[in-house]
């Protein structure tokens, strides 16, 4: 069993490498490389300075420099936990707007992470460029998702493998700063005051540097009744809400797609009364009333589930830094929820493969024709 799964595992890095290997004079690191990208295409100038704390892997003049370069390249932004490489994708869109795809913030989720590595197979073969210049980061928690690969039969079971870094560790999507303010380098602490993994301060310190206008978070879900694509509702600094309707619209937009093409968001309720607004989140208020949040999270011990996720973190505003260039607006965040857990070639029968392979894309569609494309678009 053992022997068999390793070769699926190795079949997905040479599908992944190939298209890595056509940007990219680097060497192979496929032991290295669970997300089976393998190495990114541009590194080797991003050798300098700034390791101190997270060790990240470029500076902000490097990111500068590629943006303005005008073509895809790949991103090492740093290692991880247990050195594995930490990969992203640049592909420059038709506009001056910016937006992140994030796939495997729960090592758990394996459906997520193919959603978002067919959406970079997408962008480096498709004919045309999207509306949005986009990074793609294909798997936040590399090493939570090569844990959850050694037992793809337990994929989606309530066991979560994969899901927290360690028995102590808070969920990792949990870990965000307060709502309002920037990742701080020098505690590098999230809203509860503990120590964020060093995965999500990369990705902090991206977001701070690259100023997206809006985030797809993707996830999966482990019932199906709450696949779907959400929205959480946008505030200023001080958790003023405003207004819901157009970062609603777009998420309803992407389910409507997913719909069509036959897969489930059913969390949608497209049929009765369609919403973005996820079945555990607070109803989002008029503009200018103040907004509640959800901090809770999942029941865990020692609060483990709690804390402030992406949606929260993301859709404030941060208005209150001395350096005006550290502000940015609120982003919209879309957190899409990939009905099952599974990639579609874990599924045991023909049938199944294909339904999910089909579901995948329409996901992958949802984020290529309607997130990155010219709709909703920020002001
Ligand atoms: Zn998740």
């Amino acid at each position: 069993m053992k022997i068999q799964l390793h070769i699926t595992y190795l079949l997905t890095s040479v599908l992944f490498l190939s298209f890595a290997d056509r940007n990219s004079s680097g060497s192979r690191n496929v032991s290295a490389d669970t997300t089976g990208k393998g190495r990114p295409a541009i590194n080797a100038s991003f050798a300098s300075a700034e390791h101190k704390l997270t060790e990240r892997f470029y500076t902000t003049a490097d990111l500068d420099e590629l943006l303005q370069r005008n073509q895809p390249a790949g991103i090492q932004l740093g290692t991880t936990r247990q050195g594995r490489s930490l990969n992203a994708w640049y592909f420059p869109g038709t506009s001056d707007k910016r937006a992140l795809v994030i796939g495997g913030v729960h090592g758990s989720e394996l459906s997520s992470i193919e959603v978002a590595q067919a959406l970079v197979e997408r962008l480096m073969s498709a004919d045309e460029q999207p509306y949005y210049s986009v990074i793609v980061i294909p798997a936040l928690f590399p090493d939570n998702a090569a844990t959850a690969m050694r037992m793809p039969e337990q994929t989606g079971s309530v066991l979560n493998i994969g899901r927290y870094t360690h028995e102590q560790a808070v969920d990792p999507n949990r870990q965000m700063p307060s709502p309002g303010a920037n990742i701080n380098d020098d505690e590098l602490t999230d809203h509860l005051s503990r120590r964020i993994e060093k995965e999500n301060q990369l990705l902090l310190q991206l977001i701070r540097d690259f100023k997206p206008d809006r985030i797809a978070s993707v996830h999966a879900i482990r019932n199906i009744n709450y696949g779907g694509i959400y929205a959480d509702p946008r505030t200023d600094a001080n958790g003023i809400a405003l207004g819901y309707a157009s970062d609603s619209s777009l998420a309803v937009d992407m389910s409507i797609l997913v719909d069509q093409q036959q897969g489930n968001v059913d969390g949608n309720h497209l049929k009765t009364r369609p919403t973005a607004l996820y079945y555990k989140d607070p109803t989002p208020v008029a503009a200018g009333l103040p907004q509640k949040r959800n901090t809770v999270g999942a029941a865990l011990k020692a609060n483990r589930g709690s804390g402030i996720s992406m949606g929260t973190w993301g859709t404030t505003a941060i208005e209150k830094e001395k350096n005006n260039d550290l502000n940015r607006d609120a982003m919209r965040v879309i957190t899409i929820e990939v009905p099952g857990a599974r990639r579609s070639f874990d599924y045991k029968t023909d049938q199944q493969k294909a339904f999910f392979r089909n579901q995948m894309l329409a996901f992958v569609n949802a984020i290529h024709h309607i997130f990155l494309g010219n709709h909703h678009v920020e002001d």
